[in-house]
């Protein structure tokens, strides 16, 4: 199963380049999370690395990706105020899912990560000291104290739970009117994805799991998760929706499911997949 933001298998990562970028080059450029993406006859592209040239500024930041399929991509951050050019557009990475390509969705996500994570780690978090790429490997260092550091990634579970032929799904107050999906929640530090599925699980809803099982995971990069989606089974407790977290919280029966979230995320594969196995299992 191919995940939105997963990178593809042409992808090839590297930190150092050994060219300046040019016009076989991929460019993702962004204003804060915004990608500039040009609007072609009839789909979405990104912009050549010529039309780059019409910004009229020096980037923020150029980071080298590596190759998508023999091509090098270079991410790129210009600041809030420069304007797109005619044809341009600066858009929100999640509108753009099913607009731009499969692989540019995938990279760019991943684009956005390491810009984001360049633009907040500019100085030492031990010492204040400026810090610097390290070279041959994607970190930041501190000349001063020798603080390295890399790009972060936060670990958060998922959980969709089964009840005979039933699933709870829960409504967070930021979700959409009428959305509902399974539990999620970050990993601590010191917990195992087993003891943080259980207790968020808990936490949330006053429900007991059991057997939980891998499902999939899908990196997520607003600003730097990666989602690692469960299947568990109902050992106990009635619904108590925690005060200010879980709006609402119920079972809901397999052909009365409430609206469910947008299919660029890993919720709505785990929600559909686990829906379509208790539906076979039980034709
Ligand atoms: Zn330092």
């Amino acid at each position: 199963m191919t995940m939105p933001f997963t990178a593809p298998e042409s992808y090839v990562g590297a930190v150092s380049a050994g060219a300046e970028p040019d016009a076989g080059s991929l460019c993702f450029v962004f204003q804060q999370t915004l990608l500039l993406v040009a609007e072609q006859p009839r789909e979405l592209g990104l912009p050549q690395h010529e039309t780059l040239v019409e910004l009229n500024a020096a980037p923020l930041r150029r980071l080298y990706l590596g190759t998508l399929g023999g091509r090098a991509c270079y991410a790129f951050e210009y600041a809030t105020e420069i304007q797109a050019p005619p044809g341009l557009l600066w858009q929100g990475l999640r509108g753009l899912y099913g607009r731009l390509d499969e692989s540019l969705f995938a990279l760019a996500g991943r684009a956005l990560q390491f810009i984001d994570w360049d633009r907040t780690h500019q100085f030492c978090g031990r010492c204040g000291t400026p810090t610097r790429h390290r070279g041959h490997e994607r970190a930041r260092e501190c000349p001063a104290c020798a603080l390295i550091v890399y790009p972060r990634i936060a670990p958060a579970v998922m959980c969709l739970i089964r009840r005979g032929r039933e699933i709870l799904l829960a409504r967070s107050p930021r979700f959409a009117p009428g959305m509902y999906s399974a539990l999620a929640g970050f990993v601590e530090p010191g917990e195992s994805l087993e003891q943080c599925l259980a207790r968020e699980v808990l936490e949330e809803t006053g429900i007991r799991i059991s057997n939980a099982r891998y499902f999939a995971s899908q990196p997520w990069p607003f600003p730097h998760s990666l989602m690692i989606a469960f299947v568990a089974d109902y050992a106990g407790g009635e619904i108590t929706p925690a005060p200010d977290e879980i709006e609402d919280a119920q079972w809901f029966a397999l052909d009365a499911l409430p609206r469910l979230p947008n299919r660029i995320s890993i919720a709505r594969r785990l929600i559909d997949g686990v829906v379509a196995e208790m539906r076979s299992a039980h034709s």
